[in-house]
């Protein structure tokens, strides 16, 4: 099934504790869209990048199967660039440059071709601007998937409400639920965000795995211990493309489902953090993936024998 992505595609500039890298290509919408096309092959890109901008990347994504033509290319102006700096924990990162460019005055094209999408993932923009993609869109898709963060809350909380009260899913991670929900425990949080529109509610813990709520209902999925973490950034919009690639592949959309959904978002990001950027992400083999879908249920999976059943 189609799944429509709209994001940023950036320049980042990351440092983290084992190295340092220029210019490499980032942006929320390049990791949703690689991660998902793992999954399906009808993937359609809304975002805005400059004249600066690789080719060769945009090659690639329309080689994994994205339609590119919601893409706006401006020539003469630049792409969005983001740096940040991990702390040594890697949990925890700042932001040392945002400049906007391109993405400063960013109006969402949805061509023709791109009606009629099933399933919609929204990453972390403007919440205005993802409410234009909604609103663009003539037809209600079966799921619409949001990201946002702490920025928003802060300059946008209006619009931020307006558009989350038109998505059925949130992903986001714990300390923007607190932000968000203004409670610090996480299930009274996912019980005031559902209050705000999504039916369900998907919390990242980093390092510490993932939770989903819906009604009264929640799931956990573990993060992969692993012996090498280069660089987190674009693991949390890498789970993204997985969970919503993995629904647009499976076609369903009830809980039982949406739990897998949570575990192969868990093993795309567990590859995202083991090399620098994108880098990782490019090379995967369908089998990979499935070998570490087996390592997530060995993780978990145990045999007990309860003392009073
Ligand atoms: P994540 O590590 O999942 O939070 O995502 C990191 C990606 O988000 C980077 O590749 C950045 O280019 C992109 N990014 C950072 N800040 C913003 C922003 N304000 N708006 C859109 N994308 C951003």
């Amino acid at each position: 099934m189609s799944l429509l992505i709209v994001g940023s595609m950036a320049f980042d500039a990351i440092e983290t504790p084992f190295g340092k890298t220029d210019k490499i290509i980032g942006g929320a919408a390049s990791y949703i869209s690689l991660s998902a096309s793992y999954f399906t092959s009808d993937i359609r890109l809304v975002s805005v990048v400059g004249g600066d901008f690789p080719h060769t990347f945009i090659n690639n994504l329309q080689e994994r199967g994205c339609q590119t033509e919601g893409l706006q290319i401006r020539k003469d102006e630049k792409s969005f660039f983001w740096s940040g700096r991990y702390h040594l924990d890697m949990n925890s990162r700042d932001t040392l440059t945002t400049e906007l460019n391109v993405l400063a005055d960013f109006d969402p094209v949805i061509p023709d071709t791109y009606q009629n999408t099933d399933y919609v993932m929204l990453g972390n923009l403007t919440p205005t601007v993802q409410r234009l993609v909604i609103e663009r869109l003539k037809k209600r898709p079966k799921l619409i998937a949001m990201d946002t963060m702490n920025f928003w809350m802060n300059v946008a909380w209006d619009e931020l409400m307006k558009t989350l009260a038109l998505v059925d899913v949130l992903i986001i991670n714990d300390e923007e639920a607190r932000q968000l929900s203004g409670q610090y425990s996480l299930v009274k949080g996912a019980r005031t965000i559902m209050g705000m529109g999504p039916q369900y509610v998907v919390i990242k813990k980093g390092e510490h795995g993932a939770l989903l709520f819906h009604e009264n209902s929640v799931f956990f999925a573990p993060a992969l211990p692993l012996e090498d973490v280069f660089d987190p950034t674009g693991a949390g919009d890498t789970f993204a493309g997985g969970f919503m690639g993995y629904l647009a592949k499976s076609r369903h959309h009830n809980f039982a489902n949406l739990k897998r959904a949570v575990i192969y978002g868990s093993a795309m990001a567990s590859f995202c953090v083991e090399k620098f950027g994108t880098e990782r992400l490019l090379e995967l083999t369908p089998a990979e993936i499935e070998e570490r879908v087996h390592s997530f249920v060995d993780l978990v999976q145990f045999d007990i024998e309860l003392q009073n059943a």
